[in-house]
């Protein structure tokens, strides 16, 4: 029989805190094998989806599936396939790397010591720990504890991998070194990052979605997302007390201080005038048109999700 690649079907989700917040509104994703970046600010429902697929929360409504594995009835079933890194990733500080790593793969019912030796290795290996593995853990920088932290995930050797918020705090090379491992892993498997940092979801995305107050605004490959917006992007580079007549004559998506001055970033169908001239749009451009409701989805997955 033809090996399908796994993929993640989420449908009609919602959740209702206790306190009345909504944090889910009805979302709906189709997430197959490969990267796939959940972008969203603060308090946009990331967490909330990213741990109610890793079976620690029930949705109110709706359906997923991970291939023919009911996600919200067959707990059990997925745990055996899942990896999850949660935002904050504990250590105990005075074990070593290779310890704690092989104490996680005892859990995980790899009895036998030289299968186990056999697996912390490559783990160690492939999260780039191996000269650092007798090192103890409390030394470690936070990218070195989010990747120690993607090796105790990768144990059980997951067909989904959820990592919540993995880069906050991590230094500009941890955090491409971070996103690179990332991106090895979904090349065989369904690997979720949920993050609100624009950066993260490079083109080491295959597919992403935009989130914002429970709702999704977008799903979209990251880059036919982004060449879709050509020509309604127009920028200036102007000073701050313009601004505010700008926001009142133009849809403004995004204001920066550059070299002491604000670079003014617009959404129009055709040129604004006013001095502005039209830029490459960037993934960030898509993200601000997004949330400022610019963006409409691309035709094409439309349809298809009809
Ligand atoms: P994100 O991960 O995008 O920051 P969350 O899923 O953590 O978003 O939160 C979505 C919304 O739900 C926020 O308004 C948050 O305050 C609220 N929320 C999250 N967890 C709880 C909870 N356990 N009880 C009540 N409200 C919660």
């Amino acid at each position: 029989m033809k090996n399908y690649p796994l993929s993640l079907s989420i449908r009609n989700v919602s959740k209702t805190y206790a306190n009345g917040t909504q944090a889910l509104d009805n979302v709906s994703l189709d997430i197959p094998s490969g990267l796939f970046g959940l972008l969203g600010p603060n308090g946009a429902g990331k967490s909330t989806l990213m741990r109610t697929l890793a079976t620690l929360q029930e949705p109110d409504e709706g359906q997923i599936f991970l291939g023919n594995i009911d996600v919200v009835n067959q707990k059990e079933e997925v745990r055996e396939t899942l990896g999850y890194l949660p935002q904050e990733f504990g250590v105990y500080p005075k074990v070593s790397a290779e310890e704690l790593l092989d104490h996680f793969a005892v859990l995980k019912g790899i009895i036998n010591r030289a299968e186990r030796r056999e697996v912390t290795e490559t783990l160690l290996k492939q999260t780039n720990l191996w000269d650092k593995r007798k090192q103890k853990l409390g030394g470690f920088s936070g990218g070195m504890k989010q990747r120690f932290g993607v090796a105790v995930a990768l144990l059980n050797n997951p067909k989904l991998l959820i990592v919540d918020e993995p880069t906050a705090g991590l230094d500009p090379a941890e955090r491409v070194r971070f996103l690179n491992l990332l991106g090895e892993l979904g090349e065989n498997s369904v690997v979720i990052l949920s993050t609100h940092i624009v950066e993260d979801v490079s083109e080491l995305c295959t597919h992403m979605a935009i989130i914002n107050k429970g709702q999704i605004l977008l799903e979209a490959q990251p880059m036919e997302a982004v060449a879709a917006l050509k020509g309604r992007i127009w920028h200036k580079l102007t000073d701050k007390s313009t601004l505010p007549a700008l926001e009142q004559a133009h849809q403004v998506i995004s204001a920066k201080m550059l070299a002491g001055r604000t670079m003014v970033h617009v959404y129009n169908q055709e040129s604004p005038g006013n001095g502005f001239e039209p830029v490459e749009p960037d993934l960030e451009d898509l993200y601000f048109s997004t949330m400022a409701g610019h963006y409409v989805q691309p035709q094409t997955l439309k349809e298809e999700k009809k």
